[in-house]
């Protein structure tokens, strides 16, 4: 679209919204309206620039999330017991908590029988 056509349509747009803007439009010197047009050309260089810089961060945004959700997984597979230091691939289950503690399934048991008595501390 040429820039006068998108000027226009500004103009357009704002004396739609107010009749006083498009009043007051219509008695600028021809100068002034050169000034309003090329002030207006700026401001929509301005939004474009701005358009694609929010798209670049969002996309970056979007891959950074993407490479913390790989490392996570990744992570995943080499979880291993807080306690003992045993992993999952070792054949145990792991719970793993919000804190980022991690235990094993003999840990339990063994903290079950610490806490019933029937092992030493
Ligand atoms: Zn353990």
């Amino acid at each position: 679209m040429a820039t006068d056509e998108t000027t226009q349509i500004i103009i357009d747009n704002a004396a739609a919204a107010d009749e006083s803007v498009y009043m007051k439009y219509k008695q600028l010197k021809k100068v002034n309206k050169a000034k309003l047009t090329s002030y207006l050309e700026r401001l929509i260089e301005l939004q474009q620039v701005e358009d694609e810089l929010s798209e670049d961060l969002s996309e970056r945004k979007r891959r950074h999330e993407e490479a913390m959700l790989e490392a996570i997984n990744a992570m995943g597979d080499e979880v291993a017991c807080s306690f003992c230091g045993k992993k999952k691939s070792e054949g145990t289950n792991i719970v793993t908590s919000p804190a980022g503690a991690c235990i094993c399934e003999e840990c339990v048991a063994l903290c079950g029988d610490i806490f019933a008595g029937r092992a030493r501390r």
